[in-house]
């Protein structure tokens, strides 16, 4: 493949990739629920615990500022890697839901009046919904829904026809989780500055397929998890401008988020820490460093094409099949296919093609407004990283075909 990918080389970093399910080669096609971890991200966590380990931020001794350099080195490796202007605008969260959750809660409380209105878009993820809905509940805001299209896209138009003098924020997922749909994010930004509208981008499927700059974005708030691009689970990244954390009050309250506290008054501590109360993943934002490296080290671009290349392939050879409906059929989509066959029930087909060694997610996919939309309960979804391959969505074609004839 000349300068692109080595497939069969970064196989070998994913120790659990060799692994047989039910005596079958494990064909897991579940990355957009979580990847897999390659061996230098393990070893990191051995690592970290095994010489450095340390609370941060509080000792002056040798380890606590060794596992101190190495939360902030992490800190910088995700600035660069989104283009942050600052480290200080890098936020370690517990993941994209934790992320949207922080802004949902800081922004409607310091932002928001009752009657006020938030947009968001009938592709989101629950994560993207219910944060405003509690604080609809909380602050009053109203939440503006941003209606589907034919082809699993939405338009700007369609945005633009939601805005009004009372809205105050846009959020939006750069990649649908079910359609695999890429937004227009930065046109959609664009669209929002233009009436001076912050707008939030969920990368939590775009971050490990897509470049992203937020300098060139020009996004105010972005967010993702590390276990969607290959780091541990329990880690996240809230990116925002500086000027609106700066703006924001602090979400939760406690330890590293002050700067000094008494019984009668508290006062916070700077960003970024303002945003980290209590002790921080250090142990897993070093590890999501490492994740980035590898990432970083194979070539996003690289990764890109060839993950596209996957997914015409995994679409033209699925449509093949006799009855099978791909869900989100934009031209704009990243490497997820949601697809039913016939009238066999999700839950059904993914169950028994599990026993083929094949790992599908089945169900509503935390997007339950969206299938309301769709008027179905749920999909079978198969979503590809960089270590799949052709012949692991032979394997796939080959058993939904032979599932399928089960229930002839
Ligand atoms: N948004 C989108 C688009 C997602 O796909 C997911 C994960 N499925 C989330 C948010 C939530 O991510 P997490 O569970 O890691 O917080």
């Amino acid at each position: 493949m000349g300068k692109e990918l080595n497939i069969e080389q970064i196989r070998k970093d994913f120790p659990i990739l060799s692994q047989r399910v039910f005596g079958k080669p494990l064909i897991y096609l579940d990355n957009a629920a979580t990847t897999q971890k390659p061996l230098s991200v393990i070893r990191k966590i051995e690592e970290v615990y095994s010489t450095i380990n340390s609370n941060v931020h509080r000792g002056v001794h040798h380890l606590s500022q060794l596992a101190t350099e190495s939360h902030e080195e992490a800190r910088k490796t995700v600035q660069r890697y989104i283009n942050a202007v600052s480290s200080n605008e890098i936020i370690f969260t517990s993941g994209t839901t934790d992320s949207i959750n922080l802004v949902a809660y800081s922004f409607c409380r310091s932002q928001c009046k009752p009657g006020d209105e938030i947009i968001i878009t009938t592709m989101e993820h629950h994560s993207n919904i219910v944060p405003w809905q509690v604080q609809r509940d909380i602050s009053g805001v109203e939440i503006k829904v941003v209606p589907l299209r034919e082809n699993g896209e939405i338009r700007l138009a369609d945005i633009e026809a939601l805005i009004s003098s009372k809205t105050r924020l846009i959020s939006v997922a750069h990649v649908s989780n079910v359609l695999g749909t890429i937004n227009p994010i930065a046109e959609i930004i664009q669209l929002g500055h233009s009436h001076n509208i912050p707008v939030l981008i969920d990368a939590a499927q775009s971050i490990q397929h897509i470049p992203v700059d937020v300098q060139s974005l020009d996004c105010d708030f972005l967010v993702f998890s590390s276990h969607k691009i290959y780091g541990p689970t329990g880690v996240g990244v809230l990116y925002g401008k500086e000027s609106w954390l700066e703006r924001l009050p602090p979400y939760r309250a406690g330890g590293e988020m002050i700067a000094h506290v008494s019984f009668e008054k508290t006062t916070f501590n700077d960003l970024p820490y303002k945003f980290e109360a209590g002790t921080p993943d250090y142990v897993g934002s070093t590890a999501l460093g490492e994740a980035i490296r590898y990432v970083g080290n194979l070539g996003l671009e690289k990764i890109r094409r060839y993950e596209d290349r996957l997914l015409q392939y995994a679409t033209e050879q699925l449509l093949q099949i006799e009855g099978l409906q791909i869900f989100g059929t934009s031209p704009h989509k990243s490497s997820v296919i949601s697809f039913l066959v016939g009238n066999i029930h999700p839950y059904d087909m993914g169950m028994l093609l599990d026993q083929l060694g094949i790992a599908l997610r089945t169900g509503h996919h935390c997007a339950q407004p969206l299938m309301e939309s769709l008027g179905i309960e749920g999909t079978l979804r198969a979503s590809f990283a960089f270590y799949n391959t052709e012949e692991e969505i032979d394997i796939l074609v080959e058993g939904i075909r032979k599932v399928a004839k089960m229930f002839l």
